[in-house]
């Protein structure tokens, strides 16, 4: 093997090295906590490289919990709370909350539109979010039906509706929202990963404390072990101490002619640059 080529261990998959910074970067997700297990590590890192950033929530997580004494709408309060303290951690201060109900959630035109108007706006660079194709985990979990309505949606408001200029047209003709293309979408596939983002350890140590604001849902303090271990088996299969896993989607033209991957990590390991700047975006 080559040193050009994805590294590969026996029994392991094979992951191509992601260091891209994107100028934008929006997470897609159904509720409230579901960022801080899926990209809170990577949004830390790229922020802090001077990425914007922005989380956005389906759902409105009113279904989290077991008390039938709680009021409707006081555990979706609660819990925008604790996503806004954790997205602080992470650098990030815009939370958008679409408000659908949570536990109900299913990809129709209206949550495809209301996420078209998201992309729009907030035009990211990059979109990550979870994996609609996941149903299965081992023996201990079922996917949740949000996580796949939200990533559906998700996908389909990226490709085709936020980029025709024909699709909820009303958009443009009331709102002023223009077409958008994003350029890469990451998908938090651990069964189908194909590239993994670098990230330092105080990357993990504030994705550590986002999990931890989500007190009405969980105890953070025995997941930091685990958080560890994924990301230095993740890091180890492209030669970086740390890192997480995705399945990249490539959308610019051209793909093969990008600048990320091992050439540019290489490059930056000889020159001693600062992090990489995206290069000029083909849509201006
Ligand atoms: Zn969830």
């Amino acid at each position: 093997m080559s040193d050009d080529e994805p590294r590969s261990n026996a029994g392991q998959p094979t992951l191509e090295l992601f260091d891209y910074v994107p100028e934008s970067a929006l997470v897609v997700v159904a509720h409230p906590d579901d960022c801080d297990f899926l990209a809170a590590a990577v949004m830390s890192a790229w922020v802090s490289q001077g990425t914007r950033g922005a989380i956005c929530l389906v759902t409105d997580g009113d279904a989290g919990g077991d008390d039938p004494e709680v009021p409707p709408g006081e555990l979706s309060r609660i819990r925008l709370e604790e996503q806004r303290a954790a997205a602080s951690h992470l650098g990030v201060d815009q939370v958008i909350c679409l408000g659908y109900p949570d536990g109900m959630l299913q990809n129709t035109l209206d949550v495809r539109r209301d996420l078209v108007r998201v992309l729009r706006r907030f035009r990211p660079e990059l979109v990550v979010t979870m994996d609609p194709t996941s149903r299965f985990f081992g023996r201990g979990y079922i996917n949740h039906p949000d996580h796949r309505a939200a990533a559906d949606a998700c996908l389909d408001a990226v490709f085709p509706s936020a980029r025709d200029v024909r699709a909820f047209p009303e958009l443009a003709s009331e709102e002023g929202l223009q077409p958008h293309k994003t350029k890469f979408v990451l998908i938090g596939s651990g069964q189908s990963a194909d590239v993994a983002v670098p990230v330092l350890a105080v990357d993990i140590e504030n994705q550590l404390a986002a999990l931890g604001e989500h007190r009405s849902q969980f105890d953070a303090s025995d997941m930091a072990e685990g958080m560890w271990k994924g990301a230095r088996q993740a890091g180890a299969l492209v030669g970086v101490e740390l890192a997480e896993s995705y399945r990249l989607f490539d959308l610019v033209p051209n793909p093969s002619q990008r600048g990320y991957g091992r050439g540019l990590a290489e490059r930056e390991d000889r020159s001693g640059l600062p992090p990489a700047r995206p290069p000029a975006s083909p849509w201006g």
